[in-house]
């Protein structure tokens, strides 16, 4: 905790202890001194990070030069590097995303086309038959195998950036939330609560990776949010777990609707399959899962019949911080330094949805680059 009305001064402050935040934390903490991270939660990592489907991306979903492209393909290697260097567990396991329908199939083709462009490896286009010998139970007419797609466990991750960290002597604030932000001559202020008792820091440098609530951190440091497109439309997705044998063995994705990437099967790390997650906008973060079984079952049904066969019973829900609204087009990740906003020091992450994940390391590379180009310190 912070204490009470003493003035601790840093010279960087994160501001969110997802894997954004850690990731940016264990990475900068190398070469700077005074590196606090602030979470308002009891531990890092209870919000979208340790709520979602633990996919290490390939970058087929992304517009061409897109930082979401960019980042992800780049996050995809620097994670199995890390992963077996660190002993964190991980299956490279592939993955398909399947198509039924001319409409479907032509979407596929645009996905394949995008994966090449990304620099995606290895990408395949399999039609029906082939698909069915890899996984007996998915009928459909085609599939695209990405072969870099895989899985790992999140909080696995994040217990190493935080253990990272803190060898780096970066110190984790828990119970801290920033609750106003005011620039300096120098600087800023930050001021808040930790663990019920008000608190005040001062810092050279503010890092917002606040997940579901950057748009708010962006706005406290006087941004207009609105007129920027930085405000947050926190956009649901529900989890089920299929009973019984696994019916695939790698991750199978629908060809993507709507503001998700469809409901898809992901085994986790012990082979047990979950369904999910759907999409639908909201305006409370709760994470109780509120969909109906019927929906998930006659969605999947589509490519794996057999689901019908199965018990599906309710898992966990995530809550994704789009830029994109309802109807909206594709928004990539905002990942700015504000200086020419009058906020010099002032570095926002808004809207790193997925691949959040996959991308997290070169995404604390990419905002390491602009500390040290961009900040004097
Ligand atoms: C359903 C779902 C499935 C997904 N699946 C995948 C996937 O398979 N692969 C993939 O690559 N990506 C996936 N993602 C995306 C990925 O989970 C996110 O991009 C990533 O977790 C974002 O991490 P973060 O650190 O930015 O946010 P968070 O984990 O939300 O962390 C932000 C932190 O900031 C803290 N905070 C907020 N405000 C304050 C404040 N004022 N003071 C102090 N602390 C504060 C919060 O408590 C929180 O701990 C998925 C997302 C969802 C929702």
């Amino acid at each position: 905790m912070l204490e009470g009305a003493r003035v601790e001064s840093a010279n960087i402050i994160i501001i969110g202890a997802g894997i954004v935040g850690l990731a940016v934390a264990a990475k900068i903490s190398e070469k700077n001194e005074g590196v606090y991270v602030l979470e308002k939660n009891p531990r890092y990592g209870q919000e979208t990070s340790s709520h979602n489907s633990g996919v290490i991306h390939s970058g087929i979903h992304y517009p061409k030069k897109t930082l979401k492209a960019i980042l992800c393909v780049r996050g995809n290697t620097m994670l199995y590097e890390l992963c077996s260097r660190y002993q964190i567990p991980f299956k490279r396991l592939g993955k398909l995303t399947v198509a039924t329908g001319e409409e479907e199939i032509a979407e596929l083709d645009k996905l394949m086309r995008m994966g090449i462009d990304n620099g995606v490896e290895g990408l395949k286009m399999l039609d029906g038959r082939q698909v069915k010998e890899m996984e007996p139970n998915v009928e459909v007419e085609k599939g695209l195998l990405s072969p870099s797609t895989g899985i790992l466990e999140p909080d696995e991750l994040m217990n190493h950036f935080n253990a990272k960290m803190r060898k780096n002597n970066a110190v984790l604030v828990a119970e801290t939330e920033a609750t106003g932000i005011r620039k300096l001559k120098e600087g800023y202020e930050i001021t808040g609560t930790s663990v019920g008792e008000k608190f005040e820091m001062n810092t050279k440098v503010v890092i917002n990776c606040a997940g579901l609530y950057s748009d708010r951190i962006a706005a406290m440091a006087g941004l207009e949010i609105d007129k920027l497109g930085y405000r947050i439309h926190p956009c649901k997705g529900d989890y089920f777990r299929v009973s019984g044998s696994p019916l695939v063995k790698i991750p199978v994705y629908p060809v993507p609707k709507g503001a998700g990437l469809g409901i898809h099967l992901t085994p986790d790390l012990a082979g047990s399959i979950r369904l999910g997650p759907n999409d639908y906008y909201v305006d409370k973060i709760d994470y109780n899962v509120e969909s109906k079984q019927e929906q998930f079952r006659e969605d999947v049904a589509r490519f794996v019949p057999k689901i019908c066969e199965r018990e599906i019973r309710e898992d966990s829900s995530g809550i994704r911080p789009k830029l994109q609204g309802p109807k909206d087009p594709f928004r990539d990740f905002i990942i700015r330094h504000e200086a020419d906003r009058g906020l010099y020091g002032f570095i926002d992450l808004v809207g790193i949805e997925s691949p959040g994940l996959t991308a997290a390391p070169a995404i604390a590379e990419f905002v390491s680059e602009i500390l040290e180009d961009q900040i004097k310190k």
